[in-house]
């Protein structure tokens, strides 16, 4: 038996978040993008109706939903404005790994508060001189006492110039790869924490990207989520939870590109015609169509195996690789068909065309997605075949 259709309660909370995307974010998603300034009036509305932190579990204060809902929310919040989405839903990348490896009282302690008033939490793997090879990252972690100590710096870090709390992952001292990798929570205003200025990008200007150094910092060990050293699983399981949304984040760039294509093509004419009745233009778009659906099917199915408490791993690079790299190519050919109208910056497809390049490289690029596709079929994969070869 297998089912495509969402629960009435999904498909109100689809209906509410497009509402929101259309009332809320896109009047102000061109003076977020120029300005570069960080979303707060718009991600405090979002707070206040629900739609943040939905991972967040129903008996601490949060919404309670599940990465498939989340996915829903995303695919219309994102359509409006990817930038402003990344602020809004980096909450649930923070809060994953505690979520996976806290336990009840860290789960309470950290992520009760976020809750009750608008409040970031951050997550960061990511160094200066590592992002897709996580076994080599090299901020340190020293046990001593009923204290862990860190240092070293991270890259990247979204949401980390207003967050409150960062999810992060140090090694401990004289510890190699996988080994050794600790989780563990930073409340972002302990001495020798050092923030730096917001790193300017091509694209999701509206969201907030720093350095993070740390130096001497002492956090408890109750901030240590899961045993020291054992915190590689934790940020590959994070990563598997998350990575659907980038699928959701992925479609909904690419169906706004879309429409965006298919209204121009409708009036700009050329040879006498409008554009949409040439055979070429006509294509681009139904490819569109054709990996968008394709895209958003991987991503729910992820995000439902994720929700079914399954191993999504593979799923989730699947989506991952497929919606990102498509989206890149749906927003490309919806570019094209603006002309030189989609070069300039009074179209959002421009914006669009900026925005989406980070799906390709953020939560693992499309070559790490394709990595452990590829490590997963040279070891795991039970093939229906194999007796039939000689
Ligand atoms: C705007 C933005 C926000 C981000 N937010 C966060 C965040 O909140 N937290 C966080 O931790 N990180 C964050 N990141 C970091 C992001 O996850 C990394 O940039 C990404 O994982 C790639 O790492 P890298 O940039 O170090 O590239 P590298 O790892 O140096 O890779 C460079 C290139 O080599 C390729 N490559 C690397 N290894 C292989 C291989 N074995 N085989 C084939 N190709 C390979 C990569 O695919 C890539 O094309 C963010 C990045 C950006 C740009």
């Amino acid at each position: 038996m297998i089912d495509f259709s969402l629960t009435d309660d999904q498909k109100k909370l689809q209906l509410k978040a497009r509402e929101f995307a259309i009332n809320e974010i896109i009047p102000v998603s061109r003076k977020y993008d120029q300005s570069g300034e960080f979303p707060r009036e718009v991600l405090q509305k979002a707070f206040d109706q629900g739609l943040m932190n939905t991972i967040f579990p129903q008996n601490i204060g949060g919404p309670g939903l599940g990465v498939l809902d989340t996915c829903l929310i995303v695919e219309e919040t994102a359509a409006a404005d990817p930038g402003i989405t990344t602020s809004l839903f980096d909450n649930c990348l923070g809060a994953e790994p505690i979520l996976i490896g806290g336990t009840k009282e860290q789960i309470d302690r950290f992520l009760k508060p976020l809750t009750k008033e608008l409040k970031f939490i951050a997550f960061a793997t990511s160094e200066p001189g590592m992002g897709s090879d996580v076994a080599g990252l090299t901020a340190t972690a020293r046990l001593e006492g009923d204290e862990i100590i860190l240092n070293g710096r991270k890259m990247w870090v979204t949401n980390g110039g207003v967050a409150s709390l960062l999810s992060t992952f140090c090694r401990l001292e004289g510890t190699k790869r996988h080994k050794g990798i600790t989780g563990v929570v930073v409340p972002m205003d302990s001495e020798g924490v050092k923030v730096g200025k917001p790193i300017p990008k091509m694209g999701h200007k509206a969201s907030n990207t720093v350095m993070v150094r740390f130096n001497e910092v002492h956090i408890p060990t109750e901030n240590i989520l899961g045993e020291p050293g054992k915190g590689f699983p934790i940020a590959m399981q994070t990563f598997a939870h998350t990575r659907p949304t980038i699928g959701a984040f992925a479609c909904g760039l690419a169906r706004a590109a879309m429409e965006y294509a298919i209204a121009y093509a409708k009036r700009r004419k050329a040879f006498e015609s409008e554009i949409a009745n040439f055979q070429a233009i006509q294509f681009m778009l139904a490819d569109m169509k054709i990996h968008i659906d394709a895209a958003r099917l991987l991503t729910w199915k992820a995000a439902w195996e994720a929700d079914q408490g399954r191993d999504n791993t593979i799923s989730a690079s699947v989506c991952k690789s497929f919606a990102s790299d498509y989206g890149m190519k749906a927003v490309s050919d919806a570019l094209q068909i603006f002309g030189g109208y989609g070069y300039t910056t009074n179209y959002l497809i421009e914006k669009l065309f900026r925005d989406a390049k980070l799906y390709q490289i953020y939560e693992g690029t499309s070559q790490i997605q394709r990595m452990v596709i590829a490590r997963h079929l040279l070891s795991r994969y039970n093939p229906v075949f194999e007796k039939t070869f000689s």
